[in-house]
């Protein structure tokens, strides 16, 4: 395996796939490139793996799941803090890393090495929590004990906009409670993946607790995973797409599933609003990643009375970023993950002012082979339009205006999505009001970013399935036993 960038980024990073502790080639030694999408120009080549080698990343993980589920549950905490002091330690390495294979700012890469950290000791301090319970029938004859254990090997999917933190989310749980992992990275960003693995077993991980398959054959090799009946547990963070065929290929082994999938975040600005706060919040959900985040505010709704003031302000911010490499401490937005995606961006542009949107301001990218996406706002965008009802994933603020809160929550709860909804009001009681009538998982109330390592990030309708991170994440990982004890 070849690398052609700077020595120093790659160091210790390994470019191979990580099975039973060993770094090794494919089987067949294919490898696939990684491209630096402010550059468009190769990163290094990481192993291919095919069935053969995800069928051997699976015997790893049942062959090391037995030993784990018994380790002292101090041990898997002590491994998860020392790799969060290492994570901050190497802050700098991972932030630079992800900057240099997904594109984000190096100022938010860092904010992501802190998430994932976070993440980590979150669930470092969970692990030694675990508890069951212990009670009588009500009729009183039999005594109940209900443990809780791994739910067992688990395969984790991820994609590119988070490479950290959406790993650390799963690999954080699914160690706290003891479970093995087959890890699949997205095939554009594994170079964190592959150096986070490596990171946690300088931490102590046990060899074959956490196996790493990077590939570019997906769905050849999910499948065969998956149909071994071995691996328990599908932990999956990607398009809502991709995440039904996966649902449907689970359910042949009827696997433990948690899925994670995509959003159409209403972003709600209601006329008693600070614009000050709203402005703010909506260029933090919006911009974030370059809007690449299942969280991006997604569909702009202003009460008509503030409505012309939110959009000018609005323009102003967004168009005065500067746009450019991540690497380069004055970029405020980076480039999108490729081609593909700018082109997707512009078509909903464009097909939007087809339709009758408007251009109020747009902002300027650098000339270059990057895959670079001028941030926008548009307004008066119709709500049944392309733009309105799919995920932009990019630069683009769709606005649009309503009349009273009534509408407002109609035309949120309108999608088939429910990940997260943003209200910004400064009446208390709207703002519950509002939230609970909003069919999401997750409400940023006068704030554009609501995740947290504390909170249950998730969402509801086709947003996806189950919860990660907060006080739940970890019962993802594990099982209830009830043992039924007669009364004598
Ligand atoms: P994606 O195309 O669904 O891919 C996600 C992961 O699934 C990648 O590793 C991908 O690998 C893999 N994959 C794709 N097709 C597969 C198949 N048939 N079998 C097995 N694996 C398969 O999503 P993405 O473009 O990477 O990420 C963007 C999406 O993720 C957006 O929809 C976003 O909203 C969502 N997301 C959700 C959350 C959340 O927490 N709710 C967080 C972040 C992102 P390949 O690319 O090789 O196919």
């Amino acid at each position: 395996m070849t690398a052609n960038a700077s020595p120093d980024l790659l160091a210790g990073v390994p470019l191979g796939l990580l099975v039973g502790g060993h770094e090794r080639a494919s089987h067949d030694g294919r490898t696939f490139a990684v491209e630096n999408p402010a550059t468009a120009t190769p990163l290094a080549e990481v192993a291919d793996a095919d069935a053969d080698d995800a069928l051997a990343a699976v015997e790893a993980a049942a062959a090391a799941q037995a030993s784990w589920a018994t380790t002292a549950p101090r041990q898997r905490a002590d491994v998860l803090r020392v790799a969060a002091d290492l994570l901050l330690e190497q802050r700098e390495r991972f932030a630079r890393l992800m900057t240099a294979e997904m594109g984000k700012p190096l100022a938010e890469a860092r904010g992501e090495v802190d998430y994932a950290a976070e993440l980590v000791r979150w669930f470092s301090e969970q692990t030694a929590h675990i508890s069951g319970g212990h009670g009588v029938t009500a009729d009183g004859g039999m005594q109940m004990l209900v443990s809780k254990r791994p739910v067992g090997p688990c395969l984790l999917v991820t994609p590119w906009n988070f490479p950290l933190a959406m790993g650390a989310r799963k690999i954080g749980p699914a160690i706290a409670a003891g479970c093995t992992m087959v890890f699949k990275p997205a095939p554009q960003t594994p170079l964190t993946s592959l150096a986070f693995a490596a990171l946690l077993a300088d931490a102590g991980l046990p060899p074959g607790v956490l196996n790493v398959v990077t590939t570019s054959r997906a769905e050849r090799i999910t499948d065969p995973m998956i149909d071994t009946g071995v691996l328990r547990k599908l932990s999956f963070t990607g398009s809502t797409e991709v995440g039904r065929m996966l649902l449907a290929t689970a359910a042949r082994t009827v696997m433990r599933v948690s899925m994670e999938l995509g959003g159409n975040a209403p972003f709600l600005v209601f006329e008693d609003a600070d614009l000050d706060v709203a402005v703010d919040a909506a260029v933090a959900a919006k911009m974030r990643n370059m809007g690449q985040a299942c969280t991006a505010a997604n569909r702009f709704l202003v009460q008509q009375p503030v409505a012309e003031e939110f959009t000018h302000r609005l323009a102003d911010r967004m168009t005065a970023l500067r746009v450019g490499d991540g690497m380069d401490p004055n970029t405020e937005v980076g480039p999108l993950i490729d081609r593909t995606s700018v082109e997707k961006v512009e078509r909903l542009a464009a097909n939007a002012v087809s339709l009758g949107a408007r251009v109020v301001g747009s902002g300027t990218v650098p000339d270059g082979a990057g895959h670079f996406c001028a941030p926008r706002v548009l307004t008066n965008v119709n709500a049944d339009t392309a733009i309105a009802r799919s995920e932009i994933f990019g630069p683009l603020a769709a606005i649009s205006t309503f009349v009273d809160e009534a509408e407002a929550v109609a035309t949120a709860n309108a999608t088939e999505w429910g990940l997260v909804g943003y209200v910004m009001t400064e009446s208390l009681h709207r703002a519950l009001r509002v939230r609970d009538s909003l069919e999401v998982g997750m409400v940023g109330i006068n704030t554009g970013i609501a995740s947290n390592p504390s909170a249950p990030f998730g969402g509801v309708k086709q947003s996806g399935v189950g919860r990660e991170a907060g006080e739940v994440g970890i019962e993802e990982y594990l099982e209830l036993q009830y043992a039924a004890i007669p009364v004598r």
